[in-house]
This record gives C-alpha cells, sequence and structure tokens, in this order.
C-alpha cells in the first residue's frame, strides 16, 4: 500500500480498509471457492496417500512377536480428515469413497487377497463415516467445547471401532476362513485407540485458540516429549509409564484444545514406534515378563487411551473454566461500565448489615465520597440525615440503624422506594428518592442490599412551590367567588330598590298626562313625555341588570309550558311600536305559519324577540329595513324546529365582533361612537334565555350590510292551549 501515504491524495476505500488492517478480497467469489477446493483437494489427496503408507506400514505397530497392530493410526488420520472437514456431506462422500480405495489398496499391497483387501477398505470407510455421522450429525461441526462433547466423542469412537470389529471379523471368518474372535476384539481396540488419540486432532482444527502462545507452553511441551520419550526408550524395565502422564495434565490445565490434541497424536506416535521396537516399559514386560505380546498390545492401548481421556476430559474442562471465568470478567467489567455511566443516579451495594459494597460514580457524584472512602468501612445509614432516621425508626418500631432503611424487605422481589435525606461529605443535605431492593442468594437468604437514588431537591422544592401557589390560587379564587356573590346581591337589591320609587314615578307621570290634577299645556305635556320615556328606559335598564344577576346565580326560573310562539311574535312585533313610531323604517313581519308551539316561557321568549327587534332597529339608520319571520325548518338531523329570524339592513358587526356580542357588557366600538343606547346587557341575557330553552342562536353579519340572528327553538310535543298565549308587553 505504498500510494495509501501520497501527499494530498485522499484515501480510497481500498486504502482506508487496508490502513485498518483488512484488504477487500478482489477475487470472484468462484474462483475463490475453486481456490479452497483446490486446496481442500490437496489436503485430501494426502490424507488419502497417508492412509495408503499407514496401512502399508502399520504392521510394522505390532509389539515384537505379534502380528496384530497396536494402533491402526490410518483409521485416526481419516476419522480426524473427515472431522475437519465438517458437516459438508459432498466432501465426507469424496473421503469415504476414497478410504475405500486407498485402504482397499493398502491391504491388497499388504499380500491380502482382492476380495479380502475390499472389505477390509470398505470396513475403514465405514468406521471414518459412522464417527463423523454420528459427531457431526449431518448438519453441526464436531466440537469438544463441554464433557459433554467429549462422551459423544468416547461414544462415537468405541462405535465405530466397534463397526470396524465386526466388518473386520466378518471378513477374516468368511473370506479369509479363520476365527472371528480374536481378529474383532484387537482391531477393536487398535482402532478406538488410534481414533481416541487422533480424532481430538481433526476437531480442535475448527476451534480458536483461546490464549496467546507463552514460554511455559514451549516448556510443557519439551517435557512431555523429553519424558515420553526418556520412559518409552528406556531399556530399564522400570515400570514408568505413568510419568508422562503429570505432565500431560499440566499441559490440559494450561493449553489450549489444539495444543494438547497435538501433544496426544505425537505421544501415540511415541509410544507405538518405540514399544513396537521393543524399547519401554511395556515392551521390556513383555520380553523379561513373559507376557503375551497381545497383553503387551492390550497395556499400550489401554496407556493411550488413558492418556487420550484424562487428558482431553481435563483440557475440556479447563477451557470451559478458563472462558467461563473470561465471560465473568467481561460481564463484570459491563457491570461496572453501565453502573458508572448513570453518572446523575447513585447505585449503592450494601452486604445484609448495610455495610456499603459498591459506590457507582453516580453515587460520588451526589455525595462527593469516593468508592475507596466508603466501601467495606462505612454503613449507609451514615449517608443519611440521623434525625430522619431517628424519626422513622420511632415510627416504625425499629432501632434507629441500618434496619430502618429495610425492615420491609424481608424477601426477594420485594423493594420499596421513599423519600430520604442524604448528607453529602461536604455536609449539605440532598433529598433523594431511594428505592431499595434486597439481594438474595438461591437459599432465599439476603446477603446485601442494592439501593438506586436520585436527587430530587429540586423537584421536591419545585413541588412544594406549586402546591402553594395552588392553595393561594384557590383562596383567591375562593374570595373572588364571594366578592362576585356580593356584588350580584348588591346590584340585585339596588335594582329592587330603585324599581319601587321608579314604578311610582312613571305612575305620576301618567296621571299628569291623563290630567288628573287638571289641563296641561302643550309644553308641559312635552316635558311630562321626556319624563316618562326616560323613566321607561331606566326601568327596562333596571330589569335587565335584575335578570343578569338571577342569571349569574343560576336562578334564570323558566316557567316553561307550550306556548304558541307564532302569538308570541305577534305581540312583541307591537310591542316595538314605540320604538319605531319617528323612525322611517321599512319594517316586515312574515309569519309563516301558525300556530307554532314549543315548550316556553312565554315571557322571556317574547324578551328575546323584542330585544333582538329592538337592536335591528337602533343599529339601521332610517330608510334601512326590518324583518321579523317565524317558520319551521328541518336541521342535519332532521328534527324541526321553530325558527325565528331578525334580520335587518344597518350598520352590521364585524367578523371580530360577531364572536363578543353574545358577552356581557360587550359593545361593539362603532356603536358606542354612534352614541346608539345600551347597556350591552341585551344579548348575554338573549343568549340564556334561549339556551335555557335548549335553543340555540346565531349571527350573521357584515359591515355596512346588516345583520341577521336566527333562533332555533325545540318544538314541542302537544299543541300550545290558545288561552296561555298572552304574555305582557314590556317596553324598553
Ligand atoms: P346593547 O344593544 O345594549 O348595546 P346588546 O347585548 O343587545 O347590547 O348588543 C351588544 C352589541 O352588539 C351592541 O352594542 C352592538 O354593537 C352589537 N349589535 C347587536 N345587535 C346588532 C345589530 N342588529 N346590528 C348591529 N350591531 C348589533
Amino acid at each position: 500500500m505504498s500510494h495509501a501515504h501520497l501527499p494530498g491524495r485522499p484515501h480510497s476505500r481500498a486504502v482506508r480498509i487496508a490502513v485498518l488492517g483488512w484488504a477487500p478480497d478482489r477475487r470472484s467469489p468462484v474462483s475463490s471457492t475453486l481456490a479452497a477446493l483446490r486446496r481442500w483437494d490437496v489436503a485430501a489427496g494426502l490424507v488419502l496417500v497417508g492412509v495408503f503408507v499407514l496401512g502399508v506400514t502399520a504392521v510394522r505397530f505390532a509389539p515384537p512377536g505379534s502380528s496384530v497392530a497396536v494402533w491402526w493410526p490410518a483409521a485416526g488420520l481419516c476419522v480426524a480428515f473427515l472431522l475437519a472437514t465438517g458437516p459438508d456431506v459432498r466432501r465426507a462422500a469424496i473421503v469415504v469413497v476414497g478410504v475405500v480405495v486407498s485402504s482397499g489398496l493398502a491391504n491388497f499391497y499388504g499380500g491380502r487377497p482382492p476380495l479380502a483387501a475390499l472389505c477390509f477398505g470398505v470396513a475403514n470407510a465405514s468406521e471414518a463415516a459412522l464417527v463423523w455421522a454420528l459427531l457431526t450429525r449431518g448438519r453441526s461441526k464436531p466440537r469438544l467445547a463441554s464433557l459433554d462433547d467429549l462422551g459423544r466423542l468416547l461414544v462415537a469412537t468405541l462405535a465405530g471401532a466397534l463397526l470396524f470389529g465386526l466388518l473386520a471379523g466378518l471378513t477374516v471368518d468368511l473370506v479369509l476362513h479363520r476365527t472371528f474372535f480374536p481378529t474383532a476384539y484387537t482391531v477393536t481396540a487398535s482402532h478406538a485407540a488410534a481414533v481416541l488419540t487422533l480424532a481430538p486432532l481433526g476437531v480442535a482444527v475448527s476451534t480458536k485458540a483461546t490464549q496467546p502462545w507463552r514460554l511455559e507452553d514451549l516448556l510443557q511441551g519439551l517435557t512431555v516429549l523429553g519424558v515420553t520419550l526418556w520412559v518409552f526408550a528406556s531399556t530399564s524395565g522400570l515400570p514408568l509409564a505413568f510419568l508422562p502422564l503429570p505432565i500431560l495434565v499440566w499441559g490440559a490445565m494450561r493449553l489450549d484444545l489444539r495444543a494438547l490434541a497435538t501433544q496426544l497424536a505425537v505421544l501415540g506416535v511415541i509410544v507405538v514406534v518405540l514399544t513396537s521396537e521393543g524399547y519401554g516399559p511395556f515392551a521390556i514386560a513383555g520380553r523379561t515378563r513373559d507376557i503375551a505380546p497381545e497383553t503387551v498390545g492390550a497395556l499400550t492401548q489401554a496407556f493411550l487411551v488413558t492418556a487420550a481421556i484424562t487428558g482431553l476430559a481435563l483440557a475440556v474442562a479447563s477451557t470451559q473454566r478458563r472462558d467461563a471465568v473470561a465471560d465473568l470478567a467481561s460481564e463484570a467489567a459491563f457491570t461496572q461500565t453501565v453502573l458508572n455511566s448513570a453518572a446523575a443516579t447513585a447505585i449503592i451495594g450494601t452486604d445484609a448489615d448495610g455495610t456499603i459494597t459498591l459506590f457507582n460514580r453516580g453515587a460520588t457524584n451526589l455525595l462527593s465520597y469516593t468508592p475507596e472512602e466508603v466501601i467495606g468501612t462505612l454503613n449507609w445509614v451514615r449517608l443519611h440525615e440521623p434525625a430522619e432516621i431517628a424519626m422513622r425508626a420511632t415510627e416504625v418500631g425499629v432501632p434507629a440503624g441500618p434496619e430502618v432503611l429495610v425492615h420491609l424487605l424481608t424477601e426477594a422481589g420485594r423493594s420499596e422506594t421513599r423519600d430520604w435525606t442524604w448528607v453529602t461529605r461536604e455536609g449539605k443535605r440532598l433529598v433523594v428518592d431511594l428505592t431499595i431492593s434486597p439481594i438474595v442468594d438461591q437459599d432465599g437468604t439476603i446477603t446485601g442490599y442494592i439501593g438506586v437514588a436520585e436527587d430530587v431537591t429540586e423537584r421536591r422544592v419545585a413541588s412544594e412551590a406549586v402546591e402553594t401557589a395552588l392553595v393561594r390560587e384557590r383562596r383567591a379564587v375562593e374570595e373572588l367567588t364571594a366578592l362576585d356573590q356580593t356584588k350580584t346581591d348588591f346590584v340585585s337589591s339596588i335594582s329592587h330598590e330603585l324599581r319601587t320609587p321608579l314604578a311610582s314615578v312613571l305612575g305620576y307621570t301618567e296621571m299628569l298626562e291623563d290630567g288628573a290634577v287638571g289641563p296641561m299645556t302643550d309644553k308641559q305635556l312635552d316635558l311630562v313625555g321626556r319624563i316618562d320615556r326616560n323613566g321607561r328606559r331606566l326601568l327596562g335598564l333596571i330589569e335587565d341588570l335584575l335578570l343578569n344577576s338571577r342569571i349569574e346565580s343560576g336562578q334564570l326560573n323558566l316557567a316553561r309550558r307550550p306556548v304558541d310562539l307564532a302569538a308570541i311574535v305577534d305581540h312583541a312585533w307591537e310591542a316595538t311600536g314605540p320604538l319605531t313610531q319617528r323612525r322611517e323604517l321599512h319594517l316586515r313581519r312574515e309569519v309563516a305559519v301558525r300556530p307554532v308551539t314549543v315548550d316556553g316561557d312565554d315571557t322571556a321568549i317574547e324578551r328575546v324577540v323584542l330585544n333582538l327587534l329592538s337592536n335591528a332597529v337602533k343599529f339601521t339608520p332610517d330608510g334601512g329595513i326590518v324583518t321579523l319571520s317565524l317558520d319551521t325548518v328541518r336541521g342535519p338531523d332532521k328534527i324541526e324546529r321553530a325558527r325565528v329570524v331578525v334580520s335587518d339592513s344597518g350598520y352590521g358587526i364585524s367578523a371580530d365582533d360577531q364572536a363578543q356580542v353574545f358577552r356581557r357588557f360587550f359593545r361593539a366600538t362603532d356603536a358606542t361612537e354612534r352614541a346608539v343606547q345600551g347597556t350591552g346587557l341585551g344579548l348575554s341575557i338573549v343568549q340564556a334565555i334561549v339556551e335555557g330553552h335548549d335553543g340555540t342562536i346565531e349571527v350573521e353579519s357584515e359591515l355596512g350590510r346588516g345583520s341577521t340572528f336566527t333562533v332555533l327553538f325545540p318544538l314541542a310535543a302537544t299543541p300550545a292551549a290558545p288561552a296561555v298565549a298572552a304574555p305582557g308587553a314590556r317596553r324598553r
């Protein structure tokens, strides 16, 4: 990658990847597959040649005086290669067929008749295939990661050797016409020993090395080699065959599986070769103690099997332990990271007595203690405000110690959350929201506690402030309501008091107008007329105020009964006479149906119509039109209702003001500017009355073009009794 550092040239993707230590594979998938296949091909070819060579020479692996091989490394080699190949059925089949051929050829070359040679070839291949099938089960790569896996390896090895023993015995019996048994069990043992020492190599090829290479490994390897050579090349005849075992155990405890499997294979080769050459404890025992060569063979096999089982079992167990320790360490590191990343949350662990055993970064941030200052030395009750602990202790009836914090947490799965006051290292007080849970072991004994806390001082202060503000507001509302009631009562009693003297003023004015105290001049009559008009306006105003008070205190008190709306509308129309007398307006009344019965308070409804009419008259200049109409309509809900419409061609109401006209005391600015009389109470009363009748009122208007007020009332179920439709007039 020399161009990777050319100045001023941006790194290409390939370069960047290469810098990161990985170069993209530029070969096509097909060619790389072919390359891998070719490599496997070469290995498979070599193995098959090996099987042939080992088969031809295996007879040399017989103890002196015996013609039966102690070890059949060809079997071990093909099983190991098949296991290394993995669950690839096609490749396995190629190897199996290859084994039939190469092993058959070896036997033929060794002087066996063609048929027997073929049968031995088939027996060898069947053994390898069976072990492979049992260990891969057609889908997974064989492993030696647990003692269960080792158990499976032993079972498969034994099954394979037995199958071979059976097939070889049968071949010997049927084809070569010799006895079945001696051959069967001897070859079973020699194959078992060979497969057990060599197959782990095949499995180990695919396992990853779990630790880096160390000097100790070299030392152990050399020791095992040296001791084995020394013991098995010795001619002293001392029974020291056990000596390599402790060194193998050392290796099993410390090495990874691959190294151990290699040592087992090497051990097997050395032991078998030297023993068959007449060296070592077994061969010498055979010579000096008159032990049958077969027994020497059996002893050698037993030694190899023992070494393999001991070494593998220990290696697997210690690898598992090493992995577990590594997992635990990484889990602990992970937990530590999680604990410390909670920078604003204190997580404190304690033992059963409350002595702190864990103190995360959040705890340090909150309390200013470092873990070193508190772990193993401080009881967490000392982090708490003593007065609070004492108070709570009396409350729950336990001694004022760590017990106060955890007296409720008697079993697994319980936890308790409450606010506590903590005292920091500098003596500052914090309110924390602390959740404590017990840590319980497998027997259900509480071994400690874990507390998770957050500083809620500010939150608590804020919520207290909000609460105080709420209380204050509630009090203010109560005071205002009381004040409002006083005002309503005041207005209502004043209005009452005003009404009586005003009524007598109006009564006397009427008497004057009627000439009860003698005839009056025109000038006098005009003045008395003015007194009368203004008096009546005042009376209307007082009545509006009274009614408004009643509405405000929810005492509209409508006396509803079936009434004829047409009659009410007529009545209101007539009552507007005095208002329109001196005006030049085109007045139209359109009553489409009669009677129109509604369930209503006739006086109140007349007030509605009169009010709308008087507004229309007030807000329409001379020459304009005022229309009052009554009919019935069917709404979108298909229900028929009575409709009263009062429209005019007057000043109109702006869109903004339309939303406000029903508000109490609202008067549009132009109404004030034009000095039109009014209080702004009329429409709010109208709306209250209409709604009190389950009706609706709407306004449509355009500035300068007039307004239309539409009132809808529900129709009554029963028609009106004709006698009741005679409400009293009201003038304004
Ligand atoms: P008041 O008539 O005593 O002022 P209302 O509550 O009856 O009080 O009406 C409120 C306001 O609505 C009026 O001041 C006026 O500005 C507006 N308004 C009501 N009816 C009409 C109308 N027909 N045309 C124009 N403006 C109207």
